[in-house]
Parts: structure tokens; C-alpha cells; sequence
């Protein structure tokens, strides 16, 4: 028998926290899942819709988009899933499908698009339901908390990988070693390319983890790699890694924006770009990269960092990423 309510973490407007509140337990429709959720990570995302640094979309939303759950109730079209099955819940919660995007396999760029934790009520709560059309199986070697952060700093992480040409780049440069670089610095070097993790001035706790996942090098931000880079992400919101990174890589490189906010981009010289250089953005996620993430990580062997707190803990979880203390990602555990 389910419960009738639950206890969620929902956005407390203009107070950059979140607040425990009682919400009725939903209830799965159509295409939808229900799940008791196992686990969720918590994203940089969150922060930026927790701080309003996205616009709101929806009033006292519930966070969390790396939404780890077993199904526990299903509406009549969801069949996909068993009653009993773990799965995950991305940001990517429904896409329009007639869209000029969706019609173009681009559902990542969708019109109207819905996304988990931002349109909807996301995992930062006891249930959650979701488009079990838009979820994905997860593969059994990453247990629930370790499952959590692949959901989004790894996808999103592995578009962005993507995008860079990822069977081209033979140096590879993170910007920013959070939870998405660690992930992606472990696919990397499985793939026989040389990462170079760039951290925070002095951060030489972070720069000796990414040594520890295999990078080549690692160093503060505003240091040159020894060699120019064939391609760069940039996973630290912070614009002024544009033209930093633009100038660490070589002719012909390029440059992937990952994050869904930035600071201001500095005016920078044209020479940065000059030599064919590509600078791009990475913006959300297609089913058909989740059904290859996850039929990768299922091959190989990535240890995610985690860092769990409980569901009632979830401000602290906010307040540590923010203050960029926490060693991989920080995931809750109702
Ligand atoms: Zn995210
Ligand atoms: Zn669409």
C-alpha cells in the first residue's frame, strides 16, 4: 500500500533554500511511472533554479533530476517498465514530439519541452512520477547512490563529449573538476585520450583527484597546458573560461560550453577563434544519448565519487556544492 503523503524539499522563493513540505503522494497517468525514490543527485542546476538564477517555471518546485527510483505504480500506456524495476529520471522529463526540433531528432532543443525539477516536481522528495517514455534502465554494476550522479553530470557530461568529437581529441581539457568532469575524465581515459583537468587556483586537493582518475595533468585555470588541447569543456559556470580555454587549445580544437548558466563572457581578440576553432553549447539531452551513455558506462568500469545526505539534508548538500567542498557530486537519500 502506498502512503497518501510524502515529504518533499521544495523551493522557497527568494530565500536561495529549500524548505520541507508535506505534499500528497501523485498519482501515475497514461505514460507515466511512479517511483519511490532510491536516490537523487543534486546538480549545479538546482542551484541556479534554487538562486533564481533561471527564471522560475513553476512555483515551490521540487528539485532533482538525477532521479534514481523503483517503480512502485504505472498509468495504462506505461508499460515499458516492470512494477519492481529500478530506473532513472533525467532533466529531459518530455519532449513535444512535433516540434521543427523534434522532427528533426533534436529533441534536446524541443519547443515546449518539460523538464524534471524545473516544469515538474523532481526526486528531491519520497516519490516522484515521470514520462516513462523519457527514463531510462540503469545498468546493475552502480548501486543507487553511485547510479544517481550519471544521470545528469554524466549525460549531459557525455554530450558535451560528444559534441567535442569525441573519437577525434587526443588532448582533452576539463574546465572545472566537479561531479560531471570526474565522470567523463574516467570515459576519456578509457578511450585512450589525455585529459587535463583545470581546477581552481590552488585547489590541489582537486587537481590530485583528477590525477587519481587518470588525467595526464592537472593545474590551476589560468595555467597553460604543456601542449594546446584538440578540444575543452567547460563545466564551471564561469565565462571568463572562455577565451582561457579558447587559448589552451590549438587549430582546428573545440570548445564545449556545458553548463545550462554562465557569468559573462569577456570580449575577447579574434585570434582566440582564428584557425578554424569551434566554440559551442551543450543544451540538455536526447533519449538516444542516454540509450548509448548507458550501454557505455554499463561496459565500463567508472567509480563515481559520491557524497549522501539525507533528503532533510538537502540545504547542506546545496550549501557544499556551492562551496565547491564536495569531492565528485553530492547525491540525497530519503
Ligand atoms: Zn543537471
Ligand atoms: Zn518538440
Amino acid at each position: 500500500m502506498l502512503p497518501s503523503s510524502m515529504h518533499a524539499m521544495a523551493v522557497a522563493s527568494s530565500q536561495r533554500r529549500l524548505v520541507r513540505v508535506e505534499k500528497p503522494v501523485p498519482h501515475a497517468h497514461g505514460h507515466e511511472v511512479l517511483v519511490r525514490v532510491l536516490a537523487c543527485g543534486v546538480c549545479r542546476t538546482d542551484l541556479h533554479i534554487i538562486d533564481g538564477e533561471l527564471p522560475p517555471h513553476r512555483m515551490s518546485v521540487v528539485p532533482g533530476h538525477e532521479v534514481v527510483g523503483r517503480v512502485v505504480a504505472r498509468g495504462r500506456q506505461a508499460g515499458q517498465f516492470a512494477i519492481g524495476q529500478r530506473i532513472g529520471i533525467p532533466w529531459l522529463g518530455q519532449a513535444c514530439g512535433h516540434c521543427a526540433f523534434c522532427a528533426m531528432d533534436r529533441e534536446n532543443l524541443c519547443d515546449h519541452p518539460i523538464f524534471t525539477g524545473y516544469d515538474r516536481d523532481g526526486g528531491f522528495a519520497q516519490y516522484a512520477v515521470a514520462d516513462a517514455r523519457f527514463c531510462f534502465a540503469l545498468p546493475d554494476r552502480y548501486d543507487d547512490a553511485h547510479a544517481a550522479p550519471l544521470l545528469c553530470a554524466g549525460l549531459i557530461g557525455f554530450r558535451a563529449w560528444r559534441l567535442a568529437g569525441a573519437a577525434v581529441p587526443r588532448r582533452l581539457g576539463l574546465y572545472g573538476f566537479g561531479a560531471a568532469a570526474h565522470i567523463i575524465c574516467q570515459v576519456a581515459v578509457a578511450r585512450g585520450q589525455e585529459v587535463y583537468a583545470f581546477t581552481r587556483e590552488g585547489d590541489e586537493a582537486g587537481q590530485a583527484f583528477a590525477r587519481s582518475l587518470g588525467a595526464a595533468w592537472a593545474g590551476g585555470s589560468a595555467q597553460m597546458p604543456p601542449l594546446p588541447l584538440d578540444a575543452a569543456l567547460i563545466f564551471a559556470p564561469v565565462g571568463a573560461l572562455v577565451p582561457t580555454a579558447l587559448a589552451a587549445t590549438g587549430k582546428g580544437g573545440t570548445v564545449v560550453c556545458a553548463g545550462i548558466h554562465m557569468s559573462t563572457i569577456p570580449a575577447f581578440d579574434y585570434r582566440l577563434l582564428w584557425g578554424e576553432r569551434v566554440l559551442k553549447s551543450v543544451a540538455n539531452l536526447t533519449r538516444a544519448d542516454g540509450e548509448a551513455f548507458f550501454k557505455l558506462v554499463a561496459e565500463l568500469s567508472l567509480h563515481t565519487h559520491v557524497q549522501t545526505f539525507a533528503l532533510d539534508d538537502a540545504n547542506a548538500a546545496i550549501q557544499a556544492l556551492r562551496d565547491s567542498t564536495v569531492s565528485g557530486a553530492a547525491v540525497l537519500v530519503p
